[in-house]
């Protein structure tokens, strides 16, 4: 069956907003469905009332509500299926992946390359028919 992108739903949280258009103009172009929200508060604001995306792209330092506090609401509050895969500057990358149990990280300053791998390898493959694992 091909791969079809065009019904999965990425939210990118960043408190930069160039990341924040630069990626939801490269998922979009690979026929992704892109919400972005500024922090972490936006985003479970955006989760309520928009339901739940394929995949979160979280960067974890930001204003108002950080990565930490997200992920912890995320998983407590909203949705604990969610994959998430957070965004660092960080020297140690898989580290704060691991601090908020994600399932992979991207290294800043973004590569192309790396984001989409990291995208296409987690997004959730259909909404409907998640593997119990
Ligand atoms: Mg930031």
């Amino acid at each position: 069956m091909p791969t079809s992108t065009h019904d999965r739903t990425i939210l990118v949280v960043d408190d930069d907003e160039d990341i924040c258009s630069l990626v939801a103009a490269i998922l979009e172009d690979e026929g992704y469905a892109v919400r972005t929200a500024a922090n972490g508060a936006e985003a479970l604001k955006n989760l309520r009332t928009l339901g739940k995306p394929d995949l979160i792209l979280l960067d974890m330092k930001m204003p108002v509500m950080d990565g930490w506090e997200f992920a912890r609401r995320l998983r407590t509050e909203c949705a604990d299926d969610v994959p998430v895969v957070v965004f660092s500057a960080a020297e140690n990358p898989a580290l704060r992946a691991s601090e908020v149990h994600a399932k992979g990280w991207i290294g800043k300053p973004l590569e192309l390359d790396a984001l989409l791998d990291a995208v296409s390898r987690n997004v959730r493959s259909s909404a409907h028919a998640v593997a119990p694992d």
